[in-house]
């Protein structure tokens, strides 16, 4: 385990609340701020285009985070495209497929907008999209497998829902799916950083910056199997090669999908966030938050008139109170005790909705939290809930 009073020194501003947030952005630590402010004080151009030293260097720095994500997650670094967000990464492989009229993709019940909206879009080109149902929070391999047919061309999975913080079987699914020749997309957003994600039955995963990797906002990353399997779906600067008014070449991956002037700053954040996450280790990150998970849901559930959605373990908890809509309690939490949750659908609203209630509260941990804090969100939550006696 690491020492957890050190890396809150990393975060300044968990002194001045109770942040269980995590889950929709992470705080960002010291070490990253510096690198960013650091870029500004001294070398800030741009990258990729320049002979002079400032840009050399905010080049060399920029490449520098993808070797460190390419070794945090054991993938060529070529194969790492970065995005603003999980989002992007999500739409860069939806618009990056040449899909045909009649074609399928499967993807589940469990999802985030994210990974279902940029599939339901492709409906207009004629694409059917089918939606696995899950059990209990958890989607089992042989659904996927049963709709899996000749017309499929992706299979569209989350690692763990941003809702129920269930993990789900993606290795499995991308085994089955492979052993059909279908490629897979997992929607990392709640599970890189937070745990060990192998990509070894995964064709693409897309990866939050600013979220289990502590990165600041505005940041993400693809990783694909096969850059090539993409086609680009923006064009502009930096990725060509040649250009003529008859032909264009285009540079290699990942350089050919990262046109434009990128997030040079966050980017160069992002690496030392990366890290420090590297250096706690994530197997003890995912031990820890497992623990606070599991004694939130205890705390949690211990309470008259508080229903809890999520399975013990998950540092992702969602919860109701009796007679208070999630945003009225949501915000009751933070005006008593400085304690800042999440409420509403969650941009998931197709899963949110089929609770029968206006969303949910959610709570969620970093590696930074701590057992008191845990701890006063549950003391909130009875006294608020009128269950303190
Ligand atoms: N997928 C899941 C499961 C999420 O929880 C989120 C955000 O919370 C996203 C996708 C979207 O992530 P981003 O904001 O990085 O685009």
């Amino acid at each position: 385990m690491y020492d957890i009073d050190r890396l809150r020194d990393q975060f300044p501003i968990l002194r001045k609340c109770i942040y269980l947030d995590s889950a929709s952005t992470s705080q960002t630590p010291i070490c990253s701020v510096e690198a960013m402010c650091e870029y500004f004080y001294e070398y800030a151009a741009n990258h990729g285009r320049g002979a002079h030293h400032l840009a050399r260097k905010t080049t060399e720095k920029y490449e520098e985070t993808r070797e460190i994500l390419a070794s945090f997650l054991k993938v060529p670094a070529g194969h790492l495209i970065f995005t603003k967000n999980t989002t992007e990464a999500v739409n860069l492989v939806a618009n990056g497929i040449r899909w045909k009229k009649g074609d399928e993709v499967i993807t589940t019940f469990l999802e985030h907008h994210a990974n279902l909206l940029p599939w339901m879009m492709l409906r207009e080109q004629g694409v059917r999209v089918k939606i696995v149902p899950h059990e209990n929070g958890y989607i089992r391999p042989e659904n996927i497998q049963n709709e899996i047919t000749k017309k499929t061309r992706l299979v569209a999975v989350t690692h763990m829902p941003n809702i129920l913080g269930t993990v789900q079987p993606v290795e499995e699914i991308g085994r089955i799916s492979r052993d059909a020749g279908v490629p897979v997309i997992v929607d990392g957003a709640q599970s890189v950083g937070h745990f060990p994600v192998d990509v070894k039955n995964i064709d693409y995963l897309a990866i939050p910056g600013h979220k289990g990797l502590l990165g600041p906002q505005g940041t993400g990353a693809l990783y694909a199997k096969d850059p090539d399997s993409l086609k680009c779906s923006i064009y502009g600067g930096g990725m060509v090669v040649h250009v003529s008014h008859e032909e264009v070449e285009l540079l290699p991956p990942p350089a050919r999908f990262e046109p434009g002037t990128p997030n040079i700053p966050g980017v160069i954040g992002l690496g030392p966030a990366i890290r420090l996450v590297k250096n706690l280790g994530v197997r003890n990150i995912h031990a820890y938050e497992k623990r606070l998970g599991h004694r939130m849901y205890r705390g949690l559930s211990s309470i008259g008139g508080v229903e809890v959605y999520s399975p013990p373990g998950t540092g992702v908890v969602s919860f109701n109170a009796e007679g208070r809509t999630p945003n009225e309690f949501a915000r009751e939490l933070d005006e008593y005790k400085k304690i800042c949750v999440r409420s509403g659908m969650h941009c998931a609203e197709p899963l949110a909705s089929s609770y029968h209630c206006q969303g949910t509260v959610r709570a969620s941990v970093g590696c930074y939290s701590t057992t008191d804090e845990i701890d006063s969100l549950v003391g909130a939550v009875r006294h608020l809930s009128g269950h303190d006696r």
